[in-house]
This record gives C-alpha cells, sequence and structure tokens, in this order.
C-alpha cells in the first residue's frame, strides 16, 4: 500500500457512476415476501389438517411432531427447489452477536440415482459442531456437540447470491444439556414471560378478552458507507471495523448539510437494491434518509413482533453489507467508524401489543385505556429504573463505549424521557395535585380521560437514552452493529417482572375497595418510589451528570463494568425467576462478552502498532529527510534557515514522540496479551492499560498527519474518505 495508491483510488471514485439495477421490481407487493416460506405458502402448498397442526405449533411456539415435520420438508424443499435453492443451511445467532451457518446441499442417493431430499429430522434438528462458538463455559470442552433447532415461529427464507441459492432455516442454538448458546433462544424465553405478566395484569384490570401478548419492535438502523477502494487501503478498518488513526478534516459535519440532504445517486441506487433483497426476505422496509454525519445513512423498517423484528435486522445488517460490496461500497457498521464524527445507533422502538390488535402503550380515549396505559407506563419506570444495571450491560461492548457518555450519543445514565405533559399526569398521580400548566387536571384513573398528548412534541428530545415517543419507547443507546436480541431480552424480561409486580400489588390491595382505587394507589407509590428516573432536560449537560449522581443513578461509561451486571444476584434471580436465563447461562454472558472486549481492543492494539509502524512513521521519515536535505542545500547557499531549521525540529519531536508512543503501547499490549488471570482481569488491563496508550499513539500520529507532505501519506485521509464520492 503506497501513496501512489491513494492518489489512483481517489481519482478512480470520483469518476464512478451508480450501478444500474438490472433486477428490479416496482411491484412491491408481488415482491414482498416472495423468497420467504411463510404462511401464504404453507397454506396452498400443505393439506388443510397439516396446515393448521402447524400454524398451532407456530403459535404456541412448540416442536412439530416427526409426520409432521416430514411432511412440512418436503413442500420446503419443493418449494425451495422452484426458486433455485441448491442447499439448506440452519440459520442461527450464536454469542458472537452476528449470523451463522453450515451449508448441506439437498443432494442424496436412491437407487444408485442422484435426488433432492430433504427430511423432516433436518428440518427440525442441526448438529453443527459447536466447539467453535463461545459458550462461556457452558459446555465442557470434552462434549463440543451443539444442536439447532428450528423455531417454527420464524419462518424459513431463501438467500439468493448472484452464483445460487440457499434455504435458510431460523434456529435456536442449544447445547446437548438443553442451555441456550445463542441470543434467540433467550429472545423467545423473554417474549414468553412478557405475555404470561401482561395476561396476568390485564385479568387483574378486568380484561378476559385478551387472548395473549407479545413484544414489538422497530429498528431504525445506521450506517456508514464508504468506497472499497479506500476501504482496503485502511487496514484499520478492515481489522477494526473503525478507523484508529486521521486527523480532523478541515470541515466535519458543522454545516449540517447531510442530514436529511438529498441522497447520493451510487448511495440511492444501493438503497434501492437494499430494499429490494429486504422486501423479498419480508422485510417490510419503509423509511430511508442521510443521517447526521457526512457519509451516514439511516434504515428502519415498519415494527414487528420481537422475535421475528429481530431476525429481519440481523438479516437487515447482512443484507447492507453484501448490496454495497455489489456496489463498490462497504457497509460499517461500526458505534464510531470516525473520532469526532458522530457515531452510529439503533434505536430500538419497543412496545406490546395484544392479539385483538391494541398497543399497551397507547394513551387511548377512553378512561379504561387510559388506566391501563398508566399502569404500563408504571411497569416500564420501575423496570428502568430498578434494573437500569440490567439495561445498561446489555448494550456494553467496545465500540458502544465510543458513543455512550460523548456528546453525541444517550450518556450512559439510563434515565427516561416522558415530556413535560405526561410527567404532569405522573406527577399529578403522585402529589394528588393539578398540574402547573393546568394542561392535566386532577387524574382519577378509570374516571378521568388524559389530555390529548402531543405526539410530536415527545419525540422532540434526542439527548435521552430511553424515550416515551407518544406510543412506544424508543432505546436509543443500543449500538448500530449489536444484535436486537440482547437489549430486547433484558427489556421484556425487566418489564414482565414489573408487570407481574404491580398485578400482584393490585390484587392485594383489592380488599373492601374500588379496582380503581386499588390501581391509583399502586400506582401513585410506584411513581413516587421510580420518580428519580424521569428526565427531560438535555442529557448530555453536565449539571445533569451532577444532578442524576445526587439521585443515585448509575452512571457506567465503560463496558467492563457496566458487564458485570450479567453477575449481580438480583439479575441473576430475575432472569431464573422468569425462565429466561438459568444463573450459569446469565454468567457465561457475562464471561463471553468480557472476552469479546479484551479481544477487540487486543485486535485495535495491533492493528494501531503495525499502521503507525509500517505505514505512518516511514511516511513521516520520508518527509523528515526531504526537510533535512532542503535545509542543508540552503544552508550550503549560505542561507537564514532558522525558521525551516525550527519546523525540521518540530516535526523530528513529533517522531520521537510518536516512537515512544509504540513503545508504550507495545509494551502495554504484551503485558495484557502475556497476562494469565481470570476474563475479567484481562478485560481490565486492556481497558486500562492498552486504551489509552492507543489514544496516547493516535494524538502523536494525527500530528504527524499534519506534518507529512501529503504525496507520501499512504492512509486515504478523513477528508476523503467522508467528502469524495
Ligand atoms: P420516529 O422515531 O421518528 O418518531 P416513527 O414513529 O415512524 O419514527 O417510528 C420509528 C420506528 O418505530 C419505526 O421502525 C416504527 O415501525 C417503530 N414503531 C412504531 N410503532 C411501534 C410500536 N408500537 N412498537 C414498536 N415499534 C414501533
Ligand atoms: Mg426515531
Amino acid at each position: 500500500m503506497s501513496s501512489a495508491a491513494r492518489a489512483a483510488a481517489i481519482e478512480l471514485i470520483a469518476r464512478k457512476s451508480p450501478l444500474p439495477l438490472e433486477d428490479r421490481s416496482t411491484n412491491v407487493p408481488e415482491v414482498f415476501g416472495a423468497n420467504v416460506f411463510g404462511l401464504e405458502q404453507m397454506r396452498t402448498r400443505l393439506p388443510e389438517s397439516a396446515y393448521q397442526a402447524l400454524r398451532s405449533c407456530m403459535e404456541r411456539g412448540q416442536q412439530l411432531d416427526a409426520d409432521l415435520a416430514d411432511l412440512v420438508a418436503n413442500e420446503m424443499k419443493e418449494w425451495a427447489i422452484e426458486r433455485g435453492a441448491t442447499h439448506f443451511t440452519h440459520w442461527f445467532q450464536p454469542m458472537t452477536g452476528s449470523t451463522a451457518e453450515k451449508h448441506d446441499s439437498f443432494v442424496g442417493f436412491s437407487d444408485g440415482k442422484v435426488m433432492m431430499e430433504f427430511s423432516g429430522k433436518a428440518l427440525i434438528k442441526g448438529e453443527p459442531d459447536a466447539s467453535s462458538f463461545p459458550s462461556g463455559g457452558l459446555r465442557a470442552t470434552f462434549e463440543a456437540r451443539g444442536y439447532t433447532a428450528w423455531d417454527p415461529t420464524s419462518p424459513a427464507f431463501i438467500r439468493e447470491t448472484t452464483s445460487g441459492a440457499t434455504l435458510c432455516i431460523p434456529t435456536a442454538f442449544c447445547s446437548w444439556t438443553g442451555e441456550a448458546l445463542d441470543e434467540k433462544t433467550p429472545l423467545l424465553r423473554s417474549a414468553e414471560a412478557l405475555n404470561r405478566a401482561a395476561l396476568r395484569l390485564l385479568r387483574v384490570l378486568g380484561d378476559t378478552r385478551t387472548g395473549y401478548v407479545y413484544p414489538t419492535l422497530g429498528c431504525e438502523q445506521e450506517y456508514f458507507l464508504i468506497d472499497r477502494d479506500f476501504y482496503v487501503l485502511r487496514p484499520d478498518l478492515v481489522a477494526t471495523g473503525r478507523t484508529l488513526f486521521g486527523a480532523k478534516p478541515p470541515k466535519g459535519q458543522e454545516l449540517e448539510d447531510h442530514y436529511f440532504g438529498s441522497i447520493p445517486r451510487r448511495v440511492l441506487s444501493f438503497m434501492q437494491e437494499t430494499e429490494q433483497e429486504l422486501w423479498k426476505l419480508g422485510v417490510p422496509v419503509k423509511t430511508r434518509h442521510n443521517e447526521v454525519a457526512p457519509t451516514q445513512y439511516e434504515l428502519a423498517p415498519i415494527f414487528e413482533r420481537s422475535t421475528i423484528a429481530a431476525d429481519h435486522n440481523m438479516l437487515a445488517m447482512e443484507v447492507l453489507k453484501q448490496v454495497a460490496q455489489r456496489h463498490g461500497f462497504q457497509c460499517l457498521l461500526h458505534e464510531k467508524p470516525y473520532a469526532g464524527i458522530n457515531g452510529s445507533g439503533k434505536h430500538n422502538n419497543w412496545s406490546m401489543s395484544t392479539d385483538t390488535g391494541e398497543n399497551l402503550l397507547e394513551p387511548g380515549s377512553s378512561p379504561g385505556e387510559n388506566m391501563r396505559f398508566v399502569v404500563v407506563l408504571a411497569a416500564v419506570l420501575r423496570a428502568v429504573d430498578t434494573y437500569a444495571d440490567l439495561l445498561r450491560a446489555a448494550i456494553a461492548h467496545a465500540g458502544n463505549d465510543h458513543r455512550l457518555g460523548a456528546n453525541e450519543a444517550p450518556p450512559a445514565i439510563l434515565s427516561v424521557y416522558l415530556g413535560e405533559q405526561l410527567t404532569e399526569v405522573v406527577e399529578s398521580l403522585v402529589h394528588g395535585k393539578q398540574g402547573d400548566s393546568r394542561r392535566v387536571g386532577t387524574m382519577q384513573l378509570g374516571v378521568t380521560t388524559l389530555p390529548p398528548l402531543p405526539r410530536d412534541a415527545t419525540d422532540r428530545n434526542r439527548t435521552s437514552p430511553f424515550a416515551f415517543t407518544g406510543n412506544k419507547f424508543e432505546f436509543r443507546a443500543v449500538g448500530s452493529s449489536q444484535t436486537p436480541s440482547k437489549p430486547n431480552t433484558v427489556l421484556n424480561s425487566i418489564v414482565a417482572d414489573s408487570l407481574e409486580f404491580l398485578a400482584a400489588e393490585i390484587e392485594k390491595r383489592r380488599a373492601g375497595k374500588s379496582l380503581e382505587a386499588a390501581v391509583n394507589d399502586v400506582v401513585a407509590e410506584v411513581f413516587k418510589k421510580h420518580e428519580r428516573i424521569i428526565f427531560n432536560g438535555n442529557g448530555y449537560s453536565s449539571e445533569w451528570h451532577q444532578e442524576a449522581a445526587k439521585r443515585g443513578m448509575p452512571n457506567v461509561p465503560n463496558s467492563v463494568d457496566a458487564l458485570l451486571a450479567w453477575g449481580n444476584a438480583k439479575n441473576v434471580e430475575l432472569f431464573s425467576r422468569l425462565s429466561v436465563l438459568s444463573p450459569k447461562e446469565s454468567e457465561s454472558r457475562m464471561h463471553i462478552q468480557l472476552e469479546a472486549y479484551a479481544k477487540a481492543i487486543a485486535i485495535e492494539g495491533q492493528s494501531a502498532l503495525s499502521v503507525a509502524r509500517t505505514m505512518i512513521l516511514p511516511a513521516a521519515q520520508k518527509t523528515q529527510r526531504d526537510v533535512a536535505e532542503s535545509i542543508a542545500a540552503a544552508k550550503a547557499l549560505g542561507l537564514d534557515v532558522s525558521r525551516q531549521f525550527e519546523r525540521l525540529h518540530a516535526l523530528s519531536a513529533t517522531i520521537e514522540r510518536c516512537v515512544v508512543a509504540i513503545d508504550e503501547l507495545n509494551g502495554k499490549f504484551e503485558h495484557a496479551e502475556g497476562h494469565s488471570g481470570d476474563t475479567l482481569s484481562h478485560a481490565k488491563l486492556y481497558r486500562d492499560e492498552v486504551v489509552p496508550a492507543m489514544v496516547k499513539l493516535r494524538e502523536h500520529a494525527d500530528v504527524l498527519e499534519t506534518l507529512t507532505d501529503d504525496s507520501y501519506w499512504p492512509l486515504p485521509k478523513y477528508r476523503e474518505l467522508l467528502f469524495v464520492q
């Protein structure tokens, strides 16, 4: 890699034009779900009785019996072959944060002849070798086997590439002893726990109609695009997903001219193909736009049942990456690809729906709906306050450390934004007094109706990590690269716990009281106890940080400390009581993520060392040599070279500081690598020694960038990465 390669890339990129889309249909209803073996396909292909049996398994999340599985597998295979598939795979979400697959072809032999076969057994159970996936101590090394089991609540789909097609079967991934080795199983269990708790509460509130309740999720996915010809010239990006070096560009995002601006044509072409692919996969993609930072974009779907939405978000991330490559881009899902420029998050819009089509976080228009809404609201506030540490743990990983707490993303303090009017409602319930602005009268639950809440006004506060936005909560602190399964497992679980709590309390107070009075008492108490969690002001301000400390709210700015919450007794007890995670499973999550943190920083440290030693230093030293030569020439002529000499001095001093920083980073890195302690102390060494040494090295290296002859500099610069397209 050389500076000539950088110059060539700039020229090449400037001349690129959008890729034409050959295979684009404007008939979206026809395209939508074309690659999904959904209810529609099942109904037309299966005998009526089999279809009904399958549906009931899907709704209740039960295993299929062997005969039914064979029948379904055969129809699925026929359908997949018609659509060009030759292979099938179980598609699962190990605890690596991404998805995994192991392909098998349909090929089989019968009487010496090749035929295409797919049995019910192969559909409902797979046995990938589990030993290469993280288990956090759940699986002894002598028992490496794990199995994948079809999750019939999530339909099978076909992934097409230019060279073929594969039938993908969404599965859960467990050890032979039944422990969850994946992200999906706990999510499914948490949805079940939420259903049980919500139903119990609804019955207490007199609802006899609702049959089941499910969590809903809509993920707004942010990402960056970078041209592949630049990407390959940045070994730091390739290895770690973010730039470890790069001086601040003359123009950053100050002008705010990118946000919602017109979409560049090459990017638009990429977006259109991404949408086509996702529609075919049944992902209801709805919105596309530019984000705040240059070359940053967003894709958002319509919300769905959260167990499906989580799969769909994982698919969306895969498709974004694959389609980007076809268009000559690299899609960066890292939380912070560029220092000093806004990072990417995944706004996690969350609510609960009933089988009768109601949203439990919809304030509604009748006193009864209002009462239910206020009870559910109280449950969410209690959940976030009681389990703030766990919510924080759910979004902890190395990449997100660059966002949380920096003044662009929500702080690491988990407060809830309710908006002024709803806060007045809460206050009036707690203190029995009228809201200041008189928009809120004295509330009597079940009797009076809430004043209409302005939905617009509720979305204004972008500094809140957990905001009520009219009829759902938006958890904004989730990282862009993360699987949504984890934060939603936590959300569903902590809210389930609170719904149970409120149901039990209301039941207790019913003796001799009207339902309304009992609800009023309980809700007022819960609001009073957890009021501190509400914050409507500027989450970036230092006043808030002080105020939050006064309120006793946790503020955990780094992943390593945050991850310890997986081991806190109250959290372990919660998951175990709700049958979401056994104590062993909780502990394994902590270990895996501490290890992942250490690995991520180790790769960054190694990459920083190599880029600094082999690319940055040599370029700076060439400039140093040039300057020294030119000074010598001027001096030979008897000219005054004192100013030039000062500059040479400055350059040489920075080079020296950079060399010292390299040695220091190397020392810290080797110390951490060679450390033989437990996972936690290992992760701490990376956090406390390697990260600061990397930051220091970067400081000096970025100064060198500004002092080095541009024609020697091999790494595409920020101004090019962000503005040449
Ligand atoms: P904004 O966040 O700008 O207000 P929207 O309200 O349109 O935008 O929604 C953002 C995301 O929230 C979308 O993905 C949308 O589908 C999702 N969403 C809307 N309602 C719900 C809900 N009840 N449950 C979960 N997600 C929802
Ligand atoms: Mg939003």
